[in-house]
């Protein structure tokens, strides 16, 4: 067992339950890019911000259009190790509540049940007008019908299934505009800009509050959304342990920070709490060899 490992299984033997706090970093190895790199910075463009989608067509039309080519990346999106490790995770009862600001759906797709979307979720579409919800999937055929040209598209997804597009493909696509009332539509996510809702952050915030720590996954924590919960947690007397490779903006107020391989850290520190099936299961049986046979008891 490496250190890295040895320290947070150290933590999770110290303390119960714990509050996950997950960022783009978990779904990297689904295919969806991290916004930033390991220093924080913005990776190519920066994020559509919520008032520019609010205020202008021309926007509107580049979040559609690239969101139209970077969706089915995200859609057919499966989970990997890291989210089944928070789910084993959760399902040996130390989990109080996971609080993830990917848009993504992975962690409900490998099976956890606790889980709050801070900043919504990308398979989901509202109204700003009269408040009608559509599934993405079902926006994503009506965008393709209006825009037969940008159909055979294929590029890579960013973690809001925004995608590369040309500036001449932009101005040429036709936002899909709510049925019933003609309004705008708008993902059910929060945008860059955007505010969680009251009630989310008080639900994360009582979670907290219950929990014995906090385990950040994968964010650099540069959005105070999630940052705030740090700040929280540190005010509480909770430790933070944060595994990211990269900086994070709580690295000053982490009790353990782990940066080389910080994700396989926590699938191999979990499989020490949780062996899974299979061969792996015979490692934590007591071996008991006499001559040249060996039991598992
Ligand atoms: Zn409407």
């Amino acid at each position: 067992m490496s250190k890295s490992v040895e320290h947070l299984v150290e933590y999770f033997q110290r303390y119960d339950r714990w509050l996950l706090l997950t960022g783009a970093g978990i779904s990297a190895n689904s295919g969806i890019p991290t916004y930033r790199d390991a220093r924080g910075n913005w990776l190519r463009v920066t994020p559509i911000q919520h008032q520019e989608f609010i205020s202008q067509l021309s926007k509107r039309r580049r979040y559609w259009g690239r969101s139209m080519v970077g969706w089915p990346g995200v859609r057919d999106a499966r989970p990997n190790p890291i989210h089944l490790a928070v789910t084993r995770l959760e399902s040996l009862n130390r989990v109080g509540l996971i609080i993830t600001q990917n848009v993504d759906r992975l962690h409900q797709r490998a099976g956890s049940q606790q889980v709050i979307d801070l900043h919504g979720r990308l398979d989901r579409v509202c109204c700003l007008d009269c408040g009608a919800g559509y599934e993405r999937e079902y926006v994503q055929q009506q965008l393709l019908r209006l825009n037969p040209q940008h159909s055979g598209f294929s590029v890579q997804p960013r973690p809001d299934g925004d995608a590369d597009l040309s500036d001449a493909d932009v101005a040429t696509i036709r936002p899909f505009d709510c049925e019933a009332c003609g309004g705008m539509l708008m993902p059910d996510v929060v945008f860059f800009g955007g505010t969680v809702p009251r009630s989310r952050v008080e639900a994360c915030e009582q979670a907290l509050a219950a929990c014995d720590g906090l385990l950040v996954l994968g964010s650099s924590l540069q959005v105070y959304s999630g940052f705030r919960f740090c700040k929280q947690a540190h005010a509480l007397g909770k430790p933070i342990v944060i595994l990211n490779e990269g900086i994070t903006r709580a690295d000053d107020l982490a009790a353990l920070k782990i940066t080389d391989h910080a994700l396989e850290t926590f699938v191999d520190a979990v499989d020490q709490l949780s062996p899974i099936a299979g061969p792996k299961e015979l490692a934590c049986l007591t071996r008991v060899s006499s001559g040249s046979d060996t039991t598992y008891v």
